[in-house]
């Protein structure tokens, strides 16, 4: 229950330093997540939840990235969101998050031009947060590549269903690493967000 026992390095908890002690969605996450397990969360905004997997997904960029040198890199985490409001506030919460450790994102959405989303892709980005249509979009143009994707995050995911993104989701989750990571965060439990999280997940049920 307090910041200190996670273990995580100085830089990567910088962005907690005006809180005084994990949420509890990020104290019953991290133990998890920084295992590299898959995690399923129920939990609202406002509960601290970008920050329960925005820090170990810059912890799993940190351990891939060490052996790799070369600055233009496809993206090793990908974060869908169902809309581009909800996209915007959690890339600008994880630029801030992984900006003392170097890790570089791009948020992609639809309704703006593509011209500087396709140059911060070609640039090299650690983390792609992203709605299911754009990127579909950019997917499908060759400029997103998500094969190196091992660690996936999908915010929101029955507000996602409910907006009709299911066919974008698994056409965009079927791009990623088949070895992955993965966390899902809905606010509420309906069979259809069940349903894609055992299609989708490793199953390893733990109460908390
Ligand atoms: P979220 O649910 O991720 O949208 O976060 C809601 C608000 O809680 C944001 O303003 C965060 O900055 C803040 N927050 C995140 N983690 C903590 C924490 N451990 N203690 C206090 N506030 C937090």
């Amino acid at each position: 229950d307090s910041f200190g026992q996670a273990g995580l390095p100085d830089e990567v908890l910088e962005c907690c330093k005006n809180f005084n002690k994990p949420s509890p969605i990020q104290s019953h996450s991290w133990p998890f997540l920084l295992d590299g397990r898959d995690f399923i969360g129920i939990a609202a905004t406002g509960s601290g939840k970008t920050l329960a997997f925005g820090i170990p997904v810059i912890m799993h960029i940190l351990s891939k990235r060490k052996s790799i040198t070369s600055k233009k890199v496809n993206p090793l985490c990908l974060v869908l969101s169902p809309t581009r409001e909800l996209a915007q506030q959690i890339s600008d919460v994880l630029c801030d998050a992984g900006k003392p450790s170097g890790v570089r994102s791009v948020c992609i959405y639809g309704g703006t031009s593509k011209g500087p989303q396709i140059s911060a892709l070609k640039s090299g980005v650690d983390i792609v947060i992203g709605t299911p249509g754009r990127l579909k979009d950019l997917i499908e143009m060759g400029v997103c590549r998500l094969n190196d994707v091992s660690f996936v995050v999908l915010d929101e995911a029955d507000r996602m269903l409910d907006m009709g993104f299911e066919p974008e989701v698994r056409a965009i989750l079927s791009q990623t690493c088949s070895v992955r990571q993965m966390v899902m965060f809905s606010a509420t439990w309906p069979p259809a967000v069940h349903q894609l999280a055992q299609e989708f997940m490793d199953p390893c049920p733990v109460k908390v």
